[in-house]
């Protein structure tokens, strides 16, 4: 995929993106029952850089990617293009390789899940600071989350560092300059009920409370579990095939 915006949303595609994230924000809304709404990062892979932009141009602030390569090319498509580009979640698996590239972009990493990859992300946001090679819209600091696991075999099936490891990444990116520990992330285990994972999840996110008072965030939920989620105090969903279709 190419940097270049190719083409705009047409009016059609504009008129159902619209319409679909007003479902789900309805959606959320409805979940929240009163309470406080999470935020939508409207996950946008596999989909064009023209969707991304019209959905932006909705009022979407936060969208979600989870392939470098990716993600990249579309964000530099949007900075060009928008005076306030959104904020970017990386929010898939991240090789450590990858690091240099994602700072160039990513507000906040979601997937933080080992001791190597937060070294990584230190070490890359710091050299990139110093040469200017982040741009302002991204902010100073990034925000990182540490991925749990929640599948039952400590395997981690869906990615994620077991519960028991958590503080201790946690302390790793509290204890790097540049990096600013949220808070957690999960995916539910595939083929299970959401709620009781999404409950383990929260329980972890409180512990991690206790020493790191402004870890806040809970990432969870997505187009199928978006309500079980947000009954279980999740901050952020990341959405995608419910507002922008099924992924070729
Ligand atoms: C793709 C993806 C999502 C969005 O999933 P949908 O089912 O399309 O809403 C959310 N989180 C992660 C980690 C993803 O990879």
């Amino acid at each position: 995929m190419s940097g270049v915006l190719e083409r705009e949303a047409s009016a059609e595609r504009r008129a159902e993106l619209a319409e679909r994230l007003e479902r789900v924000r309805g959606r959320m809304r409805d979940a929240a029952g009163g309470g406080p709404v999470p935020r939508l990062v409207v996950v946008t892979k596999n989909f064009p850089p023209s969707d991304a932009l019209a959905l932006a141009e909705l009022g979407a602030a936060d969208l979600g990617e989870n392939r470098d390569q990716e993600a990249a090319p579309k964000a530099e498509a949007l900075a060009g293009r928008l005076e306030s580009p959104p904020a970017w979640h990386f929010i898939g698996q991240l090789q450590s390789n990858k690091a240099k590239s994602v700072v160039r972009y990513a507000s906040a990493v979601h997937s933080a899940d080992r001791l190597s990859l937060v070294k990584a992300l230190g070490g890359a946001m710091s050299r990139a600071l110093q040469e200017g090679l982040r741009p302002d819209w991204a902010g100073a600091s990034l925000d990182v989350l540490v991925q749990v696991s929640l599948d039952d075999d400590a395997a981690g099936a869906r990615g994620g560092a077991a519960p028991a490891d958590v503080p201790r990444v946690a302390e790793a990116i509290a204890s790097t300059p540049a990096l600013e520990l949220r808070g957690v992330m999960g995916v539910a285990p595939l083929g299970a009920d959401p709620a009781p994972a999404f409950e383990r999840l929260a329980a972890v996110r409180d512990a991690l409370r206790a020493d790191h008072p402004g870890a806040e965030w809970m990432s969870a939920g997505m187009s199928q579990d978006l309500e079980a989620a947000v009954g279980a105090g999740a901050t952020h969903v990341r959405i995608g095939s419910d507002i922008l279709g099924a992924r070729r």
